[in-house]
Parts: C-alpha cells; sequence; structure tokens
C-alpha cells in the first residue's frame, strides 16, 4: 500500500496512525503482555497489542520515510502533555527541545514534599484506564511505584455522607442514587470511547439531558457533584458528550504514585532538554518552519508544539488559523488546593471508612467541592496523623483567589468541620495552591472543535497545538495523549 493511497484515505490513515509505534525501541513481546494483564487488568493488554499490529503493518508496508533526524522541534510548556510530545519525539531520534516558564516541569502535575507529607498540588489520582499515562509511567521505569487508592467515595446528600465504590460497577450503577431505571439509562448512554463518537453528543448542555435522563438528583448529586469537584466546572455549562466521556474513564479504578504524580514529568523532564525559566512571547511561521522567540534569544525550528493552556497559547501564536484561535478561546474553571495536615486521624464518623474523596454538591454546600483524607488515597503519603486535601467550587475560588492564606483557612475549616469534627483545634499547618485555570471548561460545541482539529488531514501544521483543551475529558490522560497525538502528527508527516 502507497502512503498516497494511505491518505486518500483519511479514516483508514488516521487508524493505521494510531496503530503505528513510530519509534526505535523494541516492540514489546507477548510475554510483557502476560505479566502486566495479570498485574493490572485488561486496558494494559491494549497497548502490546497495538505495538504489535504496528509492527505488523511496518514489515509488510514498508513506507517511504522523510529523515527526522535532521529535523529540530520546539515544544513549548513541560506540562505532561509538552513532556509526552518530546518524550515520544526523542524516542524517534528527533532533535527536541523543550522550553518551560517556570523552574520545574509538571505544570498542573506537581508533588511537593512538606515536613515529610507528600503534596499533590494539582492532579489529585489517576484511573487505570489511563493508558497512555501509564504506558509512559512503565517507559520512564515509574510502573512499580504505581498504587491503588481506595476505590471509595462518598456523596453528600442531605447534609449526610453516602458512600459509592468507584470502577466496575462504576457509581452511577449505584441504584441508591439513581434508581434501576436511572442507572440502566446510564449504562446505556455511556459506551462511546472516542472523539467522533463523543462529538455525535456535543449538541444540549449536560443540564438539560441529565435532568430528562437521569432526574434532579442524579443532575445535582452525581453529575453537576462530580463536574464540581473534578473538573470545576458546573452542570448548566457542560455539554453532555465531556460527561460521557468522562463516565467512560471512571469506570475503572484509581490509582497514584508512590512519590506522587509529579514524578512522573520529573522522571520524563529527566531524559530531555529542557530549559527552565524560559518564557515563550511569540511564535511566527517562516517560509519553511517556525521561529520561537523568548526573552533573550529567537530559535529557528522546523516543527513546534505548543503544550500551554489555551490563554497562554493564545498569547504566543497570533498567526493562529481560525480552527485554532476557536480551540484557544477556551476557558477555565479554577480552584484552590487547601491542604491541612493535623495531628489527629480521621476515621470515619460520619460514614467515611476508606473513603477517599468526598464530594460536596453545591446545593449542600457552596465552598468545599471535594475533600479526602491523604491517607485513605495512600497511606505513606502521610507519615502521622493525617492530610486533609480540599478542593473549592469554581465560584467560590475566584471569589478567594486574592484574598490571603489565613483568609482561605478562615473560609475552608467550618465548611470542613461539619465531616471532620474537631478538625479546626487540630491544625498542624496547612498548603495553598491557587489554579486560577484549573480544568478546561466543555461547553457545547468545543468537542466538535476538538474532533475536526484532530482530522488526519491536518497533519502537516507547522504549529501544532497540545494540552488538556485539546482533550476529552480533561484530566492527565488526555494531556499526555493529546502530546503524543501532536508527536505523531510530526513523525507520519
Ligand atoms: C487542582 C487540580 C486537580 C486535578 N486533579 C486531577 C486528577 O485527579 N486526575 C487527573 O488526571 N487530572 C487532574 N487534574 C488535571 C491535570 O492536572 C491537567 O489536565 C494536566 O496536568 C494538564 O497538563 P498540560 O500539560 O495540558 O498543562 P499544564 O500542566 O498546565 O502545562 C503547561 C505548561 O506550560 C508552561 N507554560 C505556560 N506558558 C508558557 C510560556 N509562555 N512559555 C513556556 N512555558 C509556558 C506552564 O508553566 C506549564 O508548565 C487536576 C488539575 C488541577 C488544577
Amino acid at each position: 500500500m502507497s502512503l498516497r493511497a494511505e491518505r486518500s484515505n483519511p479514516r483508514l490513515w488516521g487508524l493505521l496512525c494510531r496503530f503505528t509505534p513510530r519509534n526505535d525501541k523494541p516492540t514489546p513481546r507477548l510475554t510483557e503482555g502476560l505479566r502486566i494483564i495479570s498485574g493490572f487488568g485488561r486496558h494494559f493488554l491494549e497497548v502490546p497489542i497495538q505495538s504489535h499490529l504496528g509492527s505488523l503493518f511496518h514489515e509488510f508496508c514498508p513506507m517511504e520515510r522523510h529523515d527526522l533526524t535532521r529535523d529540530r522541534v520546539i515544544v513549548i510548556g513541560a506540562g505532561i502533555a509538552g513532556l509526552a510530545a518530546a518524550f515520544r519525539l526523542r524516542q524517534a531520534g528527533v532533535n527536541v527541545t523543550v522550553l518551560e516558564a517556570t523552574h520545574r516541569p509538571g505544570g498542573r502535575m506537581t508533588t511537593d514534599v512538606v515536613n515529610g507529607f507528600i503534596i499533590d498540588r494539582g492532579a489529585y489520582w489517576l484511573a487505570s484506564s489511563y493508558s497512555t499515562v501509564l504506558s509512559l509511567i512503565r517507559e520512564v521505569g515509574l510502573a512499580s511505584e504505581l498504587r491503588a487508592v481506595s476505590p471509595w467515595l462518598a456523596i453528600v446528600k442531605d447534609r449526610i455522607p453516602r458512600r459509592i465504590r468507584l470502577g466496575w460497577p462504576s457509581p452511577f450503577f449505584a441504584i441508591r442514587l439513581l434508581g434501576l431505571t436511572g442507572s440502566l439509562r446510564w449504562a446505556r448512554e455511556t459506551v462511546a470511547a472516542d472523539y467522533d463518537a463523543w462529538a455525535k453528543f456535543d449538541d444540549e448542555d449536560a443540564a438539560s439531558w441529565s435532568s430528562t435522563h437521569l432526574g434532579s438528583v442524579g443532575t445535582i448529586h452525581v453529575i453537576d457533584s462530580t463536574l464540581g469537584s473534578f473538573f470545576f466546572q458546573s452542570v448548566e455549562e457542560t455539554s453532555r458528550a465531556a460527561v460521557l466521556a468522562w463516565s467512560h474513564f471512571t469506570r475503572r479504578r484509581p490509582l497514584t504514585l508512590s512519590r506522587g504524580l509529579g514524578s512522573l514529568p520529573e522522571a520524563l523532564a529527566s531524559g530531555l532538554d529542557v530549559h527552565f525559566q524560559a518564557l515563550v512571547q511569540a511564535i511566527h511561521l517562516k517560509d519553511s518552519g517556525v521561529e520561537v522567540r523568548t526573552a533573550n534569544e529567537s530559535i529557528s525550528a522546523d516543527r513546534a508544539i505548543l503544550a500551554t493552556t489555551a490563554s497562554a497559547a493564545k498569547g504566543i501564536f497570533g498567526e493562529a488559523g481560525e480552527l485554532e484561535q476557536r480551540l484557544m478561546k477556551t476557558r477555565y474553571g479554577s480552584t484552590i488546593t487547601v491542604c491541612i495536615a493535623t495531628n489527629r486521624a480521621w476515621l470515619g464518623k460520619q460514614d467515611l471508612r476508606k473513603v477517599s474523596v468526598l464530594l460536596i454538591p453545591r446545593v449542600e454546600g457552596e465552598i468545599v467541592s471535594a475533600a479526602g483524607p491523604g491517607s485513605h488515597k495512600y497511606p505513606m503519603s502521610v507519615p502521622h496523623d493525617e492530610l486533609l486535601t480540599a478542593v473549592v467550587h469554581d465560584h467560590t475560588a475566584r471569589a478567594l483567589m486574592q484574598r490571603s492564606d489565613e483568609e482561605i483557612i478562615r473560609c475552608v475549616v467550618p465548611e470542613l468541620e461539619k465531616y471532620f469534627p474537631g478538625l479546626s483545634g487540630a491544625i498542624r499547618f496547612a498548603y495553598i495552591v491557587r489554579w486560577t485555570e484549573a480544568m478546561p471548561k466543555s461547553p457545547v460545541g468545543r468537542i466538535r472543535s476538538i474532533a475536526e482539529y484532530r482530522q488526519p488531514t491536518l497533519s502537516t501544521r507547522r504549529v501544532l497545538l497540545a494540552g488538556d483543551y485539546l482533550g476529552l475529558p480533561p484530566c492527565a490522560e488526555s494531556a499526555a495523549e493529546s502530546g503524543i497525538w501532536a508527536a505523531n502528527q510530526i513523525l507520519s508527516a
């Protein structure tokens, strides 16, 4: 099959690109696949199978290849999206440089160790359905550091936490909340699993869809509270397609890394050429390539991957086309991560046994959207007593963003006291992180724009966008996957 013939059928070409590994590493062997299956479950099988299919494809359909080792690619942003892209390109022998504005890798996926407590500043847990992130974890040698998180969460209803088990069966089978008919309806609607499929549902906001299908309890206590707690947005401003995409991921079990989630970006960055404190000001398209400008230098390259948040990308890439401009207008939900180390443990006076995250719907409380005891997430991250991590609702975060740490604590603690009585007298120290742009919002239309951007015919772009605003649902997995996608566009050009 010739390259031209493959490209004349974009759908087939897209499929082949998805299944074709573009690196020089040896193909994982079947034994590796079997070892992984026995360890963690079905989703891990996908990578070895894809790699084997890719090898077969290469063997029987050799392609004319452009010599990529002579190309230079600049990746802007050392979050998980940019690092995944750079890692993939580096594996393929491409000369790749990462420019990062801050002094450390990870962006919204960073970990600090404070007085022995392992504190995830942004991303809190992974799901066992995250195939891209878990592949990266294996490739950088961190697989032995994966830890299962308690699959129990709780949703507050009428001031009482109701425990629900994540994974299979998913929380939405929780007949306690949805009833039998609601649960069955939910199961039927959440089978979609890719951008083209999700785009077909990108026609109605989740509030109207959910109130018809799931009733007011399902809408307020399940959909809105999950969107508010995990994605910092409300049901009214979110497309039903985003809810379907997110529920696809939550069917599996939560995981973490023993030294915190930030250890993945750090491991990725350690093998790459990353320039820190290199704030990119602009990208310009040139006759045959791009020019990337920082305050101190101007760098020429063949291609660039712009892996910042949407607003930063908009400021950098003024020459972007209409579709990119539309994507770069993506707005974000805000939150504040409030970590409180305490001198006592909470064992569940309010039925919080093993609960790693407690979700508090807006109707139950306007300040905290979710909170969880760190020892229930991963006991070794808490050297003694307890570390409570809370995130606040989007609108509350916006109101508190400029306030001092003390004012934020004064606002948050009384709300937490309802579920962790005695907290105010047990605080050892508090650690606060403000996120003006925590997660991209997903209004109706965004998913269709993403699907349009990801059409295979657009792979000749000199500047490719990556980041969680190019993925669905917004999370570490979709960010990493968007980076791999962008790298593969370059490798398949
Ligand atoms: C509080 C919170 C909780 C979360 N919880 C979870 C969770 O439990 N599970 C999950 O999967 N996801 C979670 N997420 C989401 C996840 O962290 C993000 O989706 C993901 O990390 C985004 O990665 P990214 O690479 O797209 O963007 P970012 O991490 O934002 O990376 C962008 C990088 O670009 C850099 N940059 C920006 N401008 C410039 C410039 N001009 N020049 C150079 N560099 C620049 C930034 O400094 C940053 O390092 C959470 C996020 C937050 C905030």
